[in-house]
C-alpha cells in the first residue's frame, strides 16, 4: 500500500502567535478526521476574533524592525528553513497524507513543489527587481520594492502543505507580517510548518498561524491591520472573501474552484496520452484545482478513450490513489456519477463499485470513474465534481470543443494532447484558461512562473507564487533624488 500509518489521536493544533504555540482563547476545538479510516488523529482550536486580535497585533508589532531588515539579512532564515524542509520532508509529507487522504507519493510531491517555491524566493535576494534612471541632469529616479504591512493567507484542505509554501516564502522574504490561515480539516502540516519556521529563525511575529473556520477567516479579512488577503479554495468562498477584502480597500487574490478540459485529437501519441489524462484525472483522488474533468475527444478517438478507461479501471484504491476528504466530499461524487447515468450518459468505468483497501472500511473512498457519451449541457459536464472522475463528451471538430471550452465559467487549466504543432498552437492561443498545457495532463507552471487561473477561478489581478508573487506581496515606492551641487538644475532640467 501507498498509504501511511493512522496513528491514534495524537496531534494537538495550537496557534503559533508571537513565535509561541498558544491555546485558542473560548477553548473550542474541532477533530482532525483522517480521510483513510475515518478516525480521529487530532484536534485543533478554532479562533475567535480574540484570537485573530492578538495574531494581528504579534505580526503588527514585528513588522516595523522586518521592514527595514535588509533583504539579504532577511533571507537567511529562509535558507535554515529550506535545509529543515528538506530534512523534513518525508515527515511533513506523512502528515500531509494522513490527513488529506492522499497517497504517499502524492503528498511528497506536493511538498516538492513547494520546496520549489522556497527556491524561488531564496533567488529574490539576487534579483534587480527595482531599477534606477538618471531621468534629468543630476536626478535619479529610483523604484524600490516594499513590503505591504501585515499579510494574510487562507488555504485549502486538498494541498495541506504545497498551498501554504505557495504564499508565506515569498510574503516573508519581501518583506511581510504573514498569518496563516489553514485549512481547518487539514492544520497538521501548517502546523509543523510553523514550527520549523521558528526553529529556523524568523523573528516572532513574522510568521504565524491562526487555526479555525470562515470565523477567524473573516475575521482576519475584516481586521484593518492586515493589508493584503490572498485565498485559496472553492469560488463561492474566494467570491465572498474578495469582495469583503476589496470593500475594506485591501488588496487581495482569491482564487477558486476548476473544470479543467483535456482535448485529444486523433493525432495524438497514445501512451502519452493515456498515462497523462489518467494521472490528471485520478491524481490526489480528483481533488486539484488542476485535475482534468472533462475530456473533449476530439473524430474518431475511440482507442484514446479505450486506452484511457482500461488505464483508470486498473488503478487499486490505497496503492494507485488515495481517500476522499470526508463523508460530503463522497456522497457528492457518487450523487454526480448517479445523476449523470439518469441523464443518459454511459458508465464506462464506475468507481462507485471500488473496494476500500481493507482495514480503511471507515474512510471515504470512490475509485476511477469514466463517464462517455456525455452532453456539454449534462451536470457532469458543467459542476466542478472535485473527485476521480472523468466526463467525456465526443466532438466532431476542434472548433467545437474550443466552443464547450470557452462556455465553462472556470478557467484554471486546458490540455491538448496532439502531435501537431498548429493544433496545439489552435489551443493555446484560443483557449479561455490561465494555464495550458499541451501533452501535459496537469500544467502547473514551474517557478518562476505564476500560478493562476481566470474568469471564477481567480478573483483579482496577477497570480501568486513565481513573479506574480512577488508582485502581489509587494508595492513599488518611487524615489526621486537630486545630488547634483548646480542649483540652476530642476528635476525636470
Ligand atoms: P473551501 O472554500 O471550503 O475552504 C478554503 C478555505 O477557506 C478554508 O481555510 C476555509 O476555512 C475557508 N472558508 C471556507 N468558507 C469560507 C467563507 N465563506 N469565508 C471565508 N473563508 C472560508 O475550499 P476547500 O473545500 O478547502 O478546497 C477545495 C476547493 O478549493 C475546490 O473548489 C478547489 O477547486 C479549490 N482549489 C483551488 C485552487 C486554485 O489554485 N484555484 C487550489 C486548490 C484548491
Amino acid at each position: 500500500m501507498n498509504l501511511v500509518e493512522v496513528p491514534p489521536s495524537a496531534h494537538v493544533c495550537e496557534n503559533l502567535i508571537a513565535g509561541r504555540r498558544q491555546p485558542v482563547t473560548k477553548g473550542i476545538r474541532r477533530d482532525i478526521v483522517s480521510p483513510y479510516s475515518g478516525t480521529r488523529v487530532g484536534t485543533v482550536g478554532l479562533s475567535s476574533v480574540e484570537d485573530v486580535a492578538a495574531a494581528v497585533a504579534a505580526a503588527q508589532a514585528a513588522f516595523p524592525a522586518w521592514r527595514l531588515t535588509p533583504l539579504k539579512e532577511r533571507t537567511r532564515p529562509l535558507f535554515q528553513f529550506r535545509e529543515l524542509l528538506t530534512r523534513h520532508l518525508d515527515e511533513l509529507a506523512n502528515l500531509a497524507a494522513l490527513e488529506a487522504g492522499k497517497t504517499r507519493d502524492e503528498a511528497r510531491a506536493g511538498l516538492q513543489k513547494g520546496l520549489e517555491v522556497v527556491e524561488f524566493a531564496l533567488s529574490l535576494q539576487n534579483l534587480d527587481d527595482g531599477g534606477a534612471l538618471e531621468v534629468s541632469r543630476g536626478v535619479t529616479c529610483e523604484a524600490r520594492r516594499e513590503p505591504l504591512g501585515v499579510v494574510v493567507g487562507i488555504t485549502p484542505f486538498n494541498f495541506p502543505g504545497m498551498v501554504p509554501l505557495w504564499m508565506f516564502p515569498i510574503a516573508v522574504t519581501v518583506g511581510n507580517a504573514f498569518i496563516l490561515k489553514p485549512s481547518e480539516k487539514v492544520p497538521m502540516t501548517a502546523c509543523r510548518l510553523g514550527e520549523l519556521m521558528v526553529e529556523a529563525g524568523y523573528p516572532a511575529g513574522v510568521f504565524s498561524i491562526v487555526n479555525g473556520d470562515r470565523e477567524a477567516a473573516m475575521a482576519l479579512v475584516d481586521h484593518p491591520g492586515v493589508q493584503a488577503v490572498a485565498f485559496v479554495g472553492s469560488s463561492a468562498a474566494a467570491r465572498a472573501v474578495y469582495a469583503r477584502a476589496t470593500g475594506h480597500g485591501k488588496r487581495a487574490l482569491c482564487l477558486g474552484s476548476a473544470k479543467n478540459h483535456i482535448i485529444v485529437v486523433p493525432d495524438a501519441n497514445e501512451a502519452v496520452t493515456v498515462r497523462g489524462v489518467v494521472d490528471s484525472f485520478t491524481g490526489c483522488a480528483g481533488q486539484r484545482c488542476m485535475a482534468s474533468s472533462v475530456l473533449l475527444a476530439v473524430g474518431d478517438v475511440d482507442h484514446l478513450v479505450d486506452g484511457i478507461a482500461a488505464e483508470a479501471a486498473r488503478i487499486q484504491l490505497g496503492k494507485g490513489m488515495g481517500a476522499l476528504i470526508d463523508g460530503a466530499a463522497e456522497e457528492r461524487i457518487r450523487k454526480a456519477i448517479d445523476t449523470a447515468e439518469k441523464e443518459g450518459a454511459q458508465i464506462k468505468v464506475d468507481g462507485r463499485a471500488s473496494k476500500p483497501p481493507a482495514g480503511y472500511e471507515g474512510g471515504h473512498w470512490v475509485g476511477a470513474t469514466v463517464i462517455d457519451r456525455a452532453r456539454p449541457e449534462m451536470e457532469c459536464a458543467r459542476s466542478e465534481i472535485f473527485g476521480p472522475v472523468l466526463t467525456v463528451i465526443r466532438v466532431p471538430t476542434l472548433e467545437q470543443a474550443l466552443a464547450i471550452e470557452e462556455r465553462i465559467p472556470y478557467g484554471n487549466a486546458t490540455s491538448v494532447f496532439t502531435s501537431s504543432g498548429a493544433v496545439a498552437r489552435a489551443v493555446a492561443d484560443r483557449a479561455t484558461s490561465g494555464m495550458i498545457g499541451v501533452n501535459i495532463g496537469v500544467p502547473v507552471p514551474r517557478e518562476p512562473f505564476s500560478f493562476g487561473g481566470t474568469k471564477d477561478s481567480r478573483f483579482g489581478h496577477g497570480d501568486i507564487t513565481g513573479r506574480g508573487g512577488v508582485e502581489f506581496w509587494s508595492q513599488l515606492k518611487k524615489v526621486t533624488t537630486k545630488w547634483a551641487l548646480q542649483s540652476d538644475a530642476s528635476w525636470m532640467s
